[in-house]
């Protein structure tokens, strides 16, 4: 199908959940996508922070065509060797004792969240004094799921479908007084994404963080780091939460796990697992063969061509390239982020919308999130000479528009 019938079929067919760029991809190759007609795009979203490894990587495609023909689903009512050997690079990448494997970053999120009420129950047993309120942060976002949307910030992805779940209370972003504020007993889970994703690429700062992890020790609470965005050595460390040198209770990867096959975990410590038993929780497709044999094929492949390394350095120069525009472009208010999860934020929305629109025109894929902040979340793989030929299109849209700006600001005086 190409892709006007496409558009025509699922405006039939499909619900109306999204609104798609009308551009049909047929195939891909490293750090590039190609169109029906062939024109390849360059990727600086990686399927909005999924596809690490590019695409088309000899890695994965080994993986997937082995495990394939050996054998893709078990349920988890019986054994196979792949969450075993996953969980065992994942707990020694994030310093967390266990994982739950699920299929999605919001399934992952469910997870820590029913740990969370699950331990309070617990230490309510136990004797101790802890509630069932969960604190989020404002522009949080952790996925769509009604637990999920529920500690997810944005008014338009919850309003509509409440009443969601009780006993979640919004803290004002990097404010710590307000947090010590709404923080008590009553409370058994502190959330929070170290680096805000959607929120408009917002590290939180080191003293919020301590603070909520200094609070959480308190009362034996949990912290839940969500890194579906920022994990997996997308900012240079396989947990964002590493450049803090914290550790919280709970933390959740998804998204660049399975290198663009679904899965996700939920990591925690043994202590807080004490909190789930069999039976409590589970999933039919979680932690497949197919999906675990991916996700160590990233890994190992992340590990042997010290990606980490290349992020960081790639990282730096790209946000350094991007500090220079912001030197010499009045509409940029600021660049953030860490490794390749970077944002610019811009004087406004339209402006935003319309260097998306420019870049898309030249071929190059970025996203606009949180109305004004522009996206970047390539693949793990991308190289300098992408980078620059990125950032030499940016300066061109911006100062075009700077340009046009100007005129129509001219005749509108001369009018
Ligand atoms: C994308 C995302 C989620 C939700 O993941 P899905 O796989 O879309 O369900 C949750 N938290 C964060 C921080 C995310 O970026």
């Amino acid at each position: 199908m190409r892709l006007n019938d496409i558009r025509t079929a699922e405006a039939k067919l499909l619900v109306k959940t999204y609104d798609r760029t009308p551009i049909s991809f047929v195939s891909g190759e490293g750090v590039h996508l190609l169109d029906e007609n062939g024109v390849a795009y360059l990727d600086l979203l990686s399927g909005i922070g999924v596809s690490a490894l590019g695409y088309g990587h000899p890695a994965i495609q080994a993986a997937i065509d082995e495990q394939s023909r050996k054998l893709m689903h078990t349920s988890n009512l019986f054994y196979h060797p792949g969450q075993a050997e996953l969980a065992l690079r994942l707990t020694e990448m994030t310093g967390l004792d266990r994982v739950f494997f699920c299929n999605s970053g919001t399934e992952a999120w469910e997870a820590a969240l029913k740990l969370a009420r699950a331990y309070a129950t617990l230490r309510r047993e136990e004797g101790h004094r802890l509630g069932t309120k969960i604190l989020a942060l404002e522009h949080s976002f952790h996925g769509r799921t009604m637990g999920s949307v529920s500690t997810t910030h944005k008014l338009a992805y919850r309003g509509p479908f409440e009443p969601l779940l009780a006993g979640i209370e919004f803290v004002r972003f990097d404010d710590i007084a307000d947090l010590e504020a709404k923080f008590s007993n009553e409370v058994c889970a502190v959330c929070l994404e170290p680096v805000q994703g959607e929120g408009g690429i917002r590290p939180v700062s080191k003293e919020f963080f301590a603070a909520a992890r200094r609070l959480t020790q308190q009362t034996g609470a949990l912290l839940l780091a969500d890194e579906i965005q920022s994990g997996l050595g997308r900012t240079g460390e396989w947990c964002a939460y590493q450049h803090y040198g914290i550790l919280p209770d709970v933390t959740t990867l998804a998204k660049p796990l399975g290198g663009g096959i679904p899965i996700g975990a939920m990591l925690c410590t043994e202590e807080a697992a004490r909190a789930l038993s069999p039976g409590m929780h589970g999933t039919t497709f979680g932690g497949g063969p197919l999906a675990c044999a991916v996700a160590i094929a990233v890994i190992d492949t992340m590990r042997r061509d010290n990606l980490l390394d290349h992020i960081r350095k790639t990282g730096k120069y790209f946000l350094e390239q991007l500090q220079s525009l912001a030197a010499h472009h009045s509409a940029i208010v600021e660049v953030r982020g860490k490794g390749l999860m970077l944002g610019m934020e811009l004087s406004d929305a339209a402006l935003a919308k319309h260097v998306v629109a420019q870049m898309m025109e030249r071929h190059m894929i970025i996203n606009r999130t949180s109305e004004t902040v522009l996206r970047f979340l390539p693949p793990f793989i991308i190289e300098h000479q992408h980078v620059d030929q990125a950032v030499h299109a940016l300066d061109e849209i911006l100062s075009s528009a700077a340009a046009a700006n100007l005129s129509a600001a001219v005749q509108g005086a001369q009018a």
